[in-house]
């Protein structure tokens, strides 16, 4: 059985612990996929006071978790490398690293609070750093839960259908996921569209592709770029929906932008 371990350095380490505690995590931990272990900065600290962070030398507002604390943490455990310090100035997390990371036997995360730890931690202790996105956290805490959620849905059984990884947003084929109906067929006079409750699988299949193609030239156009703009293919299938002001001008051109 595939098992992924993750350890968490941290502060808080209840916030992590609680978080990972319900749904499809606490199902996950359960179960034996995953193996996360949270460890508290704080009890490497060797004041009277437990004093986890300090004032930056060179002056300026805020402070800076000292590095014994976080270096004898990390030493007396020996975690699973790589171990990531999480920041928002680090190597952005995304999908494909989270598919990465689903196939390892383990990593581990650091948070930072404050303004951050001591740049001997970034230059000795960790092998990289991660970000969630271009935005500033309080703490390394809820980017940890992030970055847990993310891998772990991807170790093989944690999710009941293998088949919804590989065919959701940023799976395989670079799409964006279609959109989704349930019951009731007509809600407030809104119906589902016909084509899913045609029964015909190949119609519905071509028309989800469209849909998923329509939503990224409307809304993530930058995604269609990154996997080398569209196939011709793709191109005929987008005129299948309407009001579509597709950029390119003709098939051609698209096929011609493609990556190989
Ligand atoms: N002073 C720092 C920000 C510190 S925020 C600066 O200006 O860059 C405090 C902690 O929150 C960081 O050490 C980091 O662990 C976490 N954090 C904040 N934003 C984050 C993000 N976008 N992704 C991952 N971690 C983040």
């Amino acid at each position: 059985m595939r098992r992924v371990r993750i350890d968490v350095f941290t502060i808080f380490p209840d916030l992590v612990d609680r978080f990972a505690s319900e749904s499809l995590l606490g199902r996950a931990r359960a179960a034996g996929r995953l193996d996360l272990r949270t460890h508290d900065l704080r009890a490497h600290t060797t004041d009277i006071h437990r004093s986890i962070d300090d004032a930056p030398f060179g002056g300026g507002a805020g402070m800076v978790l000292r590095p014994e604390p976080i270096f004898a943490s990390v030493e007396a455990i020996d975690p699973p490398r790589p171990l990531y310090l999480l920041g928002p100035g680090g190597r952005r997390f995304d999908q494909a690293l989270a598919r990465e990371l689903a196939a390892t036997p383990g990593f581990s995360l650091l948070c930072g609070r404050y303004e951050g730890v001591d740049q001997r931690v970034r230059d000795h202790l960790v092998d990289d750093e991660l970000s969630i996105g271009d935005y500033v956290l309080a703490g390394g805490e809820v980017a940890a839960c992030v970055v847990i959620e993310a891998v772990t849905r991807l170790v093989p059984g944690v999710m009941g259908n293998e088949a919804s990884a590989s065919e959701e947003s940023f799976g395989a084929d670079g799409l964006l996921e279609a959109p989704h109906w349930t019951r009731p067929a007509t809600f407030r006079g809104w119906d589902v569209p016909e084509v899913l409750r045609s029964g015909d699988h190949g119609r519905v299949a071509r028309w989800r592709r469209a849909q998923a193609l329509h939503r990224m030239v409307r809304e993530r156009p930058d995604l269609i770029a990154a996997r080398g703009g569209l196939t011709a293919e793709e191109v005929a299938l987008l005129e299948t929906v309407p009001d579509v002001a597709y950029p390119v001008s003709s098939p051609n051109a698209a096929q011609e932008h493609r990556a190989p």
